[in-house]
């Protein structure tokens, strides 16, 4: 597709990923730094520079001035961001605010794999008022799966500990959320049962990353069934019918807003652009961390935050596309009918090493219909439900 087609104003970032360290203490089988095609991590300096937070911490800075944005997202990532130490990771956070100033409020979160999450670190995050995610796949059986130490021992013990010294007492307002990689292996109530068990205000279900080329575990190209839609969608029941809303799903409750015309959080779902970055150790600006699992060099721009602002990365043709919604989509996405929902999945599913690159519909593109269709049935029932309700009591007298 000619670039000329595609939307040109563009959307200001909204949230900057630092990979303040580019190694990590667990060496998890799905990782996509370290298994993926890319392998641009063993180029990369194990920890961000004190002169590369500065210079990050300025161009964000430069960027809520030039968009005169009140409210940005600082994720401090990696690798494992914990293995960056204390000095640095308050470094970072307070050279940010500074840098900002007044003008926005910076929001930050912390996202760990949970292995060194003591109370020193909690009490930490809790005066920089940074909020923390944690990646749990579930009960032992299941974490431990995939989300090993180097030597092959499960991880699940020390972070659930870590999990709960997280959700409970005082640090449970720094609790961000829980990032949960579907396996379908896993049974998906008792996944998000065990989940809940730490009640987190925010449970992120991940599709396992992969393409046409290098498809997800248990999706076969070109056929028809649903299993990720299966899975979520008995997710779905168990968390739509709850008397109360035990927690926030982000995907489901994107895919509710979505069905009744409302927007997603993120780009994911629906049409949304991209608004967000990512920073590596050495400073080199990237795109999107997922989209390493399609080649290597995939996610770099050729940018540099000593060298370049922000809004130059807005003009990178790969942002531009993806802030392009429907037109920077293939013509399989443009011509579907549930096309404003799905907006072709997330973006790195759309990958095909044929040639096509990313402009074809997700991988996951039957889970994705159905669903879809799944939610809107429910939803749709729903609000017909109450709305016949609400016409019984207009009619009494
Ligand atoms: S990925 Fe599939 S369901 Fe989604 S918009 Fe494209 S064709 Fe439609």
């Amino acid at each position: 597709m000619a670039l000329s087609s595609y939307r040109t104003a563009a959307i200001p970032f909204h949230t900057f990923v630092l990979k303040v360290h580019s190694r990590c203490d667990l060496a998890c089988d799905y990782c996509y730094m370290y298994r993926a095609a890319d392998q641009g991590w063993r180029d990369q300096p194990r920890t961000m520079s004190p002169a590369v937070v500065a210079w990050t911490a300025r161009r964000i800075a430069e960027h809520v001035r030039a968009h005169d944005l009140r409210h940005v997202a600082v994720v401090l990532h990696g690798g494992e961001p914990l293995l960056a130490g204390p000095r640095l990771v308050r470094r970072a956070v307070t050279e940010i605010a500074g840098e900002v100033g007044p003008r926005a409020r910076v929001h930050t979160t912390v996202q760990t794999n949970g292995m060194r999450l003591d109370d020193a670190w909690l009490d930490l995050f809790g005066e920089l008022g940074a909020r923390v995610g944690v990646s749990l796949d579930g009960g032992r059986a299941a974490h431990d799966r995939h989300r090993v130490r180097p030597d092959g021992r499960g991880s699940h013990d020390r972070v659930s500990r870590a999990v709960a010294r997280l959700a409970t007492g005082r640090h449970r307002k720094l609790f961000a959320g829980l990032l949960c990689t579907i396996d379908l292996r896993n049974d998906p109530v008792a996944t998000y049962e065990e989940l809940l068990r730490h009640r987190p205000p925010q449970i992120d279900f991940l599709l396992p990353l992969g393409n046409w080329s290098a498809p997800p575990p248990g999706r076969v190209p070109g056929q028809s069934d649903t299993p990720y839609a299966d899975w979520l969608a008995a997710v779905f029941d168990r968390w739509y019918a709850a008397p109360v809303r035990e927690t926030e799903v982000r995907v489901l409750g994107d895919l509710v807003a979505l069905v009744l015309g409302g927007r997603a959080r993120g780009e994911t779902l629906g049409l949304e652009p991209v608004r967000y970055l990512v920073v590596e150790t050495d400073g080199s600006v990237a795109l999107d961390d997922t989209l390493r699992v399609a080649y290597h060099g995939a996610s770099r721009t050729g940018l540099h935050v000593a060298l370049d602002s922000f809004d130059e990365v807005l003009r990178h043709p790969e942002v531009v596309a993806r802030q392009s919604g429907a037109s920077g989509l293939g013509a399989l996405c443009r011509a579907c009918s549930l096309l404003r929902v799905c907006g072709g999945g997330q973006y790195v599913h759309r990958y095909d090493a044929d040639g096509s690159g990313f402009g074809n519909p997700s991988v996951y593109c039957p889970d994705l219909a159905a669903l879809i269709r799944y939610v809107h049935r429910r939803v749709a029932a729903d609000t017909e439900r109450l709305r016949r309700r609400a016409g019984v009591r207009e009619g009494c007298p």
